[in-house]
């Protein structure tokens, strides 16, 4: 259900409620909450916000002034399936307590901001997005630095891939993970149950499934929705997830390259443009999609490398768009190919069902900056009529460089990605959408991130080179 401020109020009532949790996503994608007691909570709160010091909030540190204006969103509100006492959270925008103005580096203005300037251009009016977000699930983690040396140990009992990360009772072979059933999935009941939460708070599962990889990587696909909306479920999703893992004394992660040597973890995001409920992907062009859906395709692959800043946004994002792992690696579109950038899924012959796949994004991203990304390159594609060439039906991972010459691949890195960034963001800045404050304090912070892994040997080194 979606709520009104009164309706919220009521249910505070009726429910017993005795706190509300106040929450919202730092720069990176990190979701941050303060609680208040319920009795804080009034139509006032709705009109005129919450202060909270927003000067520790990571990426926003460089504002002079740190007050800052948390408004609830009442539509998001739901009550708090593992918080005791009774909580209800609710998804907060974020203003600027002087000016009265929206907060530039408030991310899910960002993605307001997007749907906005979609509907502005009169191309459609919704966009919708279906994630697929993998993840681990691991029964203990450790890791750290110290001056010249850095680890990390995920634990099982197996040992195959010449590392200490196991997960115990965990017998599916390498790349067997998809899916045997059990008893070899020994993380079914994990997944059912965080199933079960998210439809208890409204969002809609299509399925669940063991993944590919050996150790209980996990998939959980849940229903399209439109951007902040299905940006908003992405950290109700994470949060489910990893507090269920945790009520059975496991860790999530949706750290993209966790095992060395087997699959990573994606998010392969499923995207369409809408107008009046007619879906304009679809149509009589290649694999049954329209000539704008090949111009979106078109925009996509060719800020594709700027857009990977955003969807690709770590170092560890990196080890997984490698060959050999079903990640892409170049920049092409198919409807088969998964080893390609975009696949058009050909599962259903419906027009409503007509729509991409974004191969490339992984978990990492901040879904409101990666989807209103994706849509501004998407829009670009389409206004300038930006065709992709033709599509690419071979296996990439399989074929000899020459024959791959002309397919542009995606960054090796972060630090390649966000020169991309650097070269091609004027996509980005159209109606206001993305800021140069946002793109530069993003670039910046990225390269200190960069940074603090430069700085320290790679255990890996050691092995390759100590004995020189
Ligand atoms: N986990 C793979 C990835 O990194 C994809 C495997 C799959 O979803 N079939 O994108
Ligand atoms: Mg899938
Ligand atoms: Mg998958
Ligand atoms: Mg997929």
């Amino acid at each position: 259900p979606k709520y009104s401020p009164e309706e919220v109020l009521n249910l505070i009532e009726q429910e017993g409620i005795q706190y509300v949790d106040l929450r919202f996503s730092d720069l990176f994608g990190q979701w941050q909450h303060l609680t208040i007691p319920a009795y804080e909570l009034s139509l006032d709160t709705f009109e005129n916000g919450r202060g909270f010091d927003g000067s520790s909030i990571r990426g926003w540190q460089s504002i002079h002034e740190s007050d800052m204006l948390a408004f609830p969103d009442a539509s998001t509100a739901f009550v708090d399936p593992f918080m005791e006492p009774k909580t209800l959270v609710m998804i907060c925008d974020i203003y600027d307590p002087i000016t009265r103005e929206r907060y530039g580096r408030d991310t899910r203005y960002i993605a307001q901001k997007a749907e906005q300037y979609l509907k502005q251009t009169g191309i459609g009016d919704t966009a919708y997005y279906g994630p697929e977000a993998e993840f681990f699930m691991f029964d203990s983690v450790e890791f750290g630095t110290s001056a010249n040396y850095a680890f990390w140990k995920v634990d099982s009992e197996e040992g195959w891939w010449n590392r200490e990360i196991t997960s115990s009772g965990y017998k599916i072979p390498h790349k067997r993970g998809y899916f045997p059933a059990p008893p070899l999935d020994k993380t079914h009941h994990l997944r059912s149950e965080m199933v079960s939460i998210m439809s208890q708070l409204g969002i809609v599962v299509e399925l669940h499934h063991h993944e590919v990889a050996t150790a209980g990587q996990a998939e959980i696909d849940i229903r399209y929705d439109s951007l902040v909306n299905q940006a908003d479920k992405l950290f109700i999703y994470k949060y489910v997830v990893r507090m269920v893992a945790s009520k059975y004394g496991k860790f999530a992660t949706f750290m993209p390259k966790v095992l060395p040597n087997d699959n990573g973890s994606g998010m392969h995001t499923h995207f369409s443009i809408w107008k009046e409920g007619q879906n304009l992907f679809a149509g009589s062009e290649y694999a049954g999609v329209s000539e704008l859906c090949l111009y979106a395709i078109g925009g996509i692959l060719k800020h594709g490398p700027a857009l990977t800043a955003f969807t690709n946004p770590t170092i560890n994002s990196y080890h997984r768009l490698v060959p050999g792992f079903e990640a892409p690696v170049r920049l092409a579109y198919s409807a088969r190919n998964r080893s390609a950038a975009i696949r058009i899924p050909m599962y259903s012959q419906s027009p409503k069902a007509k729509r991409i796949e974004i191969r490339f994004p992984d978990p990492t991203c901040n879904p409101y900056l990666a989807f209103a990304a994706i849509l501004m390159a998407a829009i670009d594609g389409i206004e300038n009529r930006i065709h992709p060439g033709e599509p690419f039906d071979k296996d990439i991972y399989s074929l000899p460089p020459e024959e791959l010459k002309d397919i542009p691949q995606l960054p090796g890195s972060l630090e390649d990605s966000l020169k991309a960034l650097e070269k091609d963001y004027e996509f980005l800045l159209k109606g206001g959408v993305f800021t140069e404050d946002l793109i530069q304090t993003w670039i910046d912070s990225k390269r200190k991130e960069i940074d603090e892994i430069r700085f320290i040997p790679h255990p890996k080194e050691f092995e390759l080179y100590f004995d020189i």
